[in-house]
């Protein structure tokens, strides 16, 4: 085989280009390499594929990156003329490597893409030598692209709504969770009933008669949506939030302690206080010996606040047992908590008795908090890593990816079924 022959295959443009020409900068660390599109492949229009009129040769050569070759950074490069298309205008050539707008190949967004969901920023970045701004971009196209044709709403019951806080928390994406999946099915940027709307307009009428079983944290506005547009599916609380709220009373609970302890000017006792937070935090099973020390001191200084612990344990544990053991738990438990005289815990109280229904309904049909909890976090985590990204669209790309159904494929690979 022909040297150009192998090059043309290693930069995925055999049979669709001929090399002209290759340039080795070593003081630069590139290569680039000049190719002509085949004769068949040209005019086409950018953005449909169609093809078109050409109009004129438009200004100067484009360059993508491609797929390193060796130590190398590799470009293509190729002539840019304009087609003027019926529907699109004057544009820029198709071009069978890349997507319209894009300044790599398709097989370097693949890999970006891959490597964005199982390695960290810094690595992506260095390894690639690209920056994390240019990195968003190119999983928004990749995600495009993995999930093209694909159906991601097909056959779903059991659906759970929740909503993400990114960029510290001033702006929020709504996510869908398939229960019986376990898998992210959709997200997007926006805390409002509009938003979710859009959700149900893509599921379409027919699919949302189907949904049996919505799980959410209770907030108003996804109830609004529930009611309009499946009124008929059973409505339950995560587990996950439940939890959450207990933990918040905890919390509150601990910082008036420590807040009284400061004022009386307590100042071990303020410190201590201070400690014992991720203790009163975590599941009680969870604790080291030391952790449950801590716990055996509090329980011994400041009775109020050991309560308030106990009531989130206990809440935590209604949602483990069987449906008889859970209803009475939890008839006992609402009766603890009114009764506590701790304020934060009445709250708790009250609020838990608001979303009764709700919350029998998650433990009639045992639905899980581990799988929830797993993928809030795993969310989190994306979020996180998502600092940097100027919009939204590439944190809910990064997350179908690395959450959904789909997985990227890496170049030259076949796409793999989700695990
Ligand atoms: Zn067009």
């Amino acid at each position: 085989m022909r040297f150009t022959n192998v090059l043309a295959r290693l930069l995925g443009v055999a049979g669709l280009a001929t090399i002209r020409g290759v340039a080795l900068d070593e003081v630069r660390g590139e290569i680039v390499v000049s190719v002509r599109l085949h004769r068949r492949l040209r005019s086409r229009c950018g953005r449909c594929g169609r093809k078109c009129p050409g109009y004129d040769p438009g200004v100067g050569r484009r360059r993508w990156r491609g797929l390193d070759l060796g130590c190398f950074k590799t470009f293509l490069e190729a002539d840019s003329p304009r087609v003027s298309c019926p529907e699109h205008g004057v544009v820029v050539a198709q071009v069978p490597w890349a997507e319209h707008g894009a300044r790599f190949t398709r097989s370097f967004e693949d890999l970006i893409a891959w490597l964005a969901t199982e390695c960290s920023k810094a690595a992506v970045s260095e390894l690639l030598r690209i920056d994390w701004h240019s990195v968003g971009a190119i999983i928004v196209r990749a995600c495009e692209r993995v999930y093209a044709g694909q159906d991601r709403l097909r056959g779903v019951r059991r659906i759970g709504i929740d909503e993400i806080s990114w960029r510290r928390g001033q702006r929020y994406i709504i996510v869908v969770l398939d229960h019986d999946s376990g898998r992210l099915i959709w997200a997007a940027a926006g805390r409002d009933e509009k938003t979710l709307g859009r959700f149900f307009d893509e599921l379409g009428e027919e699919r949302c008669k189907l949904i049996t079983h919505v799980s959410a944290d209770g907030a108003t506005w996804i109830s609004n949506v529930l009611k309009a547009r499946c009124p008929k599916a059973v409505r339950c609380m995560d587990p996950f939030h439940v939890v959450k709220w207990a933990t918040e009373a905890v919390d509150q609970a601990r910082r008036q302690a420590w807040n009284n302890a400061r004022r009386g000017k307590h100042k071990q006792l303020a410190r201590d206080l201070k400690g014992a937070r991720w203790v009163l935090w975590k599941g009680g099973e969870a604790l080291t010996a030391r952790q449950r020390a801590t716990l055996g001191w509090v329980e011994r200084t400041n009775r109020p606040l050991f309560t308030a612990y106990l009531l989130k344990e206990h809440l935590r544990l209604i949602f483990q047992l069987p449906w008889e053991a859970a209803m009475d738990l939890l008839i006992e438990w609402l009766q603890w908590a009114f009764d506590c005289g701790i304020e934060a815990c009445v709250e708790l109280a009250v609020k838990v008795a608001d979303h009764l229904d709700e919350i029998l309904n998650t433990i009639d049909w045992g639905l899980s908090n581990a799988r929830l909890e797993s993928m809030n976090t795993r969310l989190r985590l994306i979020t996180r890593r998502s600092f940097g990204f100027h919009s939204p669209q590439p944190l809910i790309a990064l997350a179908m990816l690395s959450q959904g159904a789909m997985r990227p494929a890496l170049p030259g690979r076949a796409l793999p079924a989700a695990a």
